[in-house]
């Protein structure tokens, strides 16, 4: 089987994506072969700056050697033990999730929806519990929590809305950073507030200081949780280990994935005591914790501690920023923002698709999360000499397109 796809040439290739693939999205017609750093490269050899990072997953960039040779050792020891027994990568990885966050327990998982399921479920048992039933959670427009039924009703997308009724209920969206519209609907059905620091497929939009202390107030106040969806804001991408060091607080939970494995599929849910309220048989997951990713976890996020990729993502963020700011006023660029390694920008003409497009076919991968934007999520490992690719590439299909 194996040697009939090494046998073919690029069109053959083509057409069995077109014909095997269930159709789920729209994708160029070029098949990714490998990578290495801030490089992919495709069956035709052709190579690609990646600025989207695998889609901020990639945080040691492509194919690193510590997540090589992690994987090759856990292989030969143990990769699944099955969920019903302990190993030692689950129990060393949870030590250093906890030590290094301000929760004292996880629980595994292998996607973001996933790890927010567990969320959403944690939160509605303690309401159920604690709460004399409260199941209602409050999310926010425009913010993204995964695909499963439950967090596509968390998720504030509009025109998800009318998707594959009858959608899970007691998911409540108020604008985003509007704290009097909060207040409006908390009642004492609300059990969670459940958001984005940063909006990330929203956009790229930073929550406020004074909202995000207010909303703990608002928690704290009614004995409400206050979760936070760190899917892709954790693990160094803005600058800190966790968003929520940027704002004086303390989520009651917090979710990880993406950058969590690096690439390895790979999620985790994290609380506080006060939380650990499940009941045996509530949750689990065959492959919750198993030890190959979480032997491969660890690794990842070990390296994202100790070369210090916080603080070089806000270093990188700060150069990326500074470079786009200069050709601002040239290609008419509004709106620069975010945080670290997240940032976004305004464009004018809708040509968001048009600009991810041509970059495409000059070797640069860029994300257009709205026609009106433009998003970069590099790995955290960026190089300065690699922002001066981008942008050089960049400006020479925005004199194009414009
Ligand atoms: C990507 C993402 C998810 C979903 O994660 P999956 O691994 O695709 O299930 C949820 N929340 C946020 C904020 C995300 O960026």
């Amino acid at each position: 089987m194996k040697n009939i796809y090494e046998m073919m040439n690029n069109s053959e290739l083509l057409e069995s994506a077109r014909n095997k693939i269930l159709f789920t999205a729209e994708r160029p017609e070029i098949i990714m072969d490998h990578g290495k750093g801030m490089y992919l490269w495709d069956t035709e050899g052709k190579s690609y700056l990646d600025f989207i990072g695998g889609w901020a997953v990639t945080c040691l960039g492509h194919c690193p050697d510590v997540m090589k040779n992690t994987l090759i050792e856990q292989a030969d020891r143990l990769i699944n033990a099955s969920p019903s027994y302990y190993n030692k990568p689950m129990l060393q990885f949870a030590r250093l999730l906890t030590d290094y966050s301000c929760f004292d327990r996880v629980f595994f998982t292998s996607s973001g929806a996933e790890a927010n399921e567990g969320a959403i479920k944690l939160a509605r048992k303690y309401g159920s519990k604690y709460l004399n039933g409260a199941y209602e959670i409050i999310t926010t427009v425009n913010g993204f929590h995964g695909r499963t039924l439950a967090t596509m009703s968390a998720t504030g997308k509009k025109h998800w809305e009318a998707l594959f009724a009858p959608k899970v209920s007691g998911f409540i969206h108020v604008p985003f950073n509007d704290i009097n519209s909060v207040l409006k609907v908390v009642n004492e059905k609300t059990c969670a507030i459940m958001l984005e620091p940063i909006q990330g497929e929203g956009g790229v939009n930073t929550a406020d200081t004074g909202y995000i202390q207010s909303l703990r107030k608002i928690c704290d106040d009614n004995g409400i949780l206050l979760i936070f969806d760190e899917i892709q804001t954790g693990l160094g991408r803005t600058g800190k280990l966790f968003a929520y060091e940027h704002y004086g607080i303390e989520p009651d939970i917090m979710t990880l994935a993406k950058g969590i494995g690096g690439g390895y599929p790979l999620s985790a849910m994290l609380t506080k005591e006060k939380f650990n309220v499940f009941e045996p048989g509530d949750q689990g997951g065959t492959y919750s914790a198993q030890p190959l990713g979480m032997a491969v976890g660890f690794a990842v996020v070990n390296e994202i501690i100790e070369k210090k990729l916080p603080q070089k993502a806000e270093i990188m963020g700060q150069y990326i920023f500074d470079r786009l700011f200069e050709i601002k006023e040239k290609y008419g660029f509004e709106n620069i923002r975010g945080k670290g390694l997240l940032l976004a920008f305004d464009i004018k003409n809708e040509k968001g698709p048009e600009i991810v497009n041509e970059c495409l076919k000059k070797g640069l991968l860029l994300n257009s999360p709205k026609s009106s934007s433009i998003r970069l999520m590099p790995p955290l490992v960026v190089q300065k000499e690699d922002v001066d690719n981008m942008i050089c590439v960049l400006e020479s299909v925005l004199q194009k397109v414009f």
